[in-house]
């Protein structure tokens, strides 16, 4: 068996077995495991963290070589708004999907009696969360709100002082300066040669590094994934919040079985059966972890050696993607915020629910790549829809209904996660047709 085939192996068992795990070792539904129980830590500090050390240099040196290598300022130009129009038109996509499953099915029109008990527990659960702290802290940042948001968003773009964004692993910084960076040593010519090819040894020797992080990956999956259902347990799917978890992961799944192998299909004339396989260890590392940004180190490794996609498509495509593109946070808000605005008896009227459809997809792009990060922009949307409500002279959804879904946040997480890294990776080998490598550097880079 060839070393990738033995580690897919070993990560769906680790799946399947920490959820065995979870389910019937770990979960108490009387006396529920800590967030921070040992199962967690310790798949953290074997995944988690090993694969978060990786991601400041690989963004580095991998947008600063894309940049040196496609060298034609139009050409970029092409490539980077394609990947953008190809991030927002989808993100929009997805959430108005999920719009429209939701408002179809109307998972919230439960009996009066299972509603009050529901929404009686939001608050107290919504204060109990680690959710909470991290909302205050967006607050104190003015993130909440669309205009803040964006702000920050256009600040992050232009750092004051870069090795700072690193060290705070804030990566929209990181690309900025790496682009800018890059396109100055293309420019340079010659006497830059020298800094591009010790950036792109550094490069070889990070993916390398990735590789040996993979082995890791099937004990910190069957860890991560034992934490996550032991908390939970899998009766979830059938409490009272059975209907809404079906839809987010029915939508999420039609979304990534359907819309975007088609759009692969058509727009990067790829076979998406053959290339989700290929993919394979991206996205299992996604289910497992639940963050993107975690997930990246092995979506570029896979992306490069077995996806058959361009370097320069790839380094440039992968990091922007797993910073701002979201199908599955958009999807999962705006499933989400309807849901809650139904089991609250809000009537949400066509344009509230194209509000909730916009800030949704907008609320996605500014999302970290980390667990539960999507519970926090949702914060956003409640706001905007809000809006609208007391223009209406409505009654407004609190921002406490979070609560509601808190519990079962990691199992939609999860599958969410697996979206977003699914959708890096169809924008990259579509964009490889914009970017080709060259024939020779492509046989170096698979040999
Ligand atoms: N966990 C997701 C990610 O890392 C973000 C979210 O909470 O939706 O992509």
């Amino acid at each position: 068996m060839k070393h990738s085939g033995l580690i897919t192996f070993l990560m769906i068992s680790g799946l399947v077995l920490g959820a065995l795990f979870g389910q019937y070792v770990l979960f108490n539904p009387d006396d529920l495991i800590p967030t921070n129980h040992w199962t967690k830590e310790v798949g953290t500090l074997i995944l988690i963290r090993p694969l978060m050390m990786l991601i400041v240099p690989l963004v580095f040196v991998s947008v600063t070589l894309a940049m040196t290598t496609i060298g034609d300022p139009a050409k970029l130009g092409l490539l980077g708004g394609s990947t953008l129009l190809f991030y927002i038109v989808t993100m929009v996509c997805a959430a108005t999907l999920g719009a429209i499953i939701v408002t179809t099915f109307r998972p919230g029109d439960l009996p009066p009696e299972t509603r009050a008990a529901m929404t009686a527990r939001a608050e107290a659960d919504y204060t109990a969360s680690d959710v909470v702290a991290n909302v205050e802290q967006a607050r104190k940042e003015s993130k909440t709100s669309m205009g803040g948001a964006w702000m920050n968003l256009l600040q992050q773009l232009i750092p004051t002082n870069v090795v700072k964004d690193m060290a705070e692993g804030r990566t929209l910084g990181v690309i900025a300066f790496a682009i800018l960076f890059g396109l100055a040593l293309a420019v340079g010519g010659e006497p830059c040669r020298p800094a591009v090819a010790v950036l792109e040894a550094a490069f070889n020797a990070i993916l390398r590094m990735i590789s040996w992080v993979m082995w890791a990956a099937p004990v910190g999956v069957f860890l991560l994934v034992a934490a996550s259902v032991g908390r939970v347990g899998l009766g979830a799917l059938s409490g009272p919040l059975m209907w809404f978890m079906l839809i987010v992961i029915g939508g999420v799944a039609t979304f990534g079985v359907v819309v975007l192998p088609a759009v692969l299909l058509i727009f990067g004339r790829t076979n998406p059966g053959r290339f989700a396989w290929q993919m394979r260890g991206a996205l299992l590392t996604a289910f497992g972890t639940a963050s993107s940004s975690a997930t990246m180190p092995i979506t570029m490794e896979n992306c490069v050696t077995e996806g058959g996609c361009s370097r320069r498509a790839t380094n440039f495509v992968v990091p922007l993607g797993a910073t701002v593109n979201m199908n599955g946070t958009a999807l999962f808000e705006a499933v989400a915020v309807i849901f809650l605005c139904q089991l609250y008896g809000i009537d949400l009227t066509f344009g509230e629910v194209l509000i909730v459809v916009m800030t949704a997809a907008l609320a996605a792009i500014g999302a970290a790549g980390i667990p539960a990060a999507g519970l926090v922009t949702m914060v956003i949307v409640i706001g905007a829809v809000n809006k609208a409500l007391v223009a209406r002279g409505q009654p407004t959804l609190p921002e406490s209904a979070i609560g509601v879904i808190i519990g079962v946040d990691r199992i939609l997480d999860m599958c969410r996660t697996t979206l977003n890294v699914w959708g890096d990776m169809v924008g990259a080998k579509i964009m490889t047709r914009l970017a080709p490598d060259d024939v020779e550097e492509r046989e170096k880079a698979l040999s």
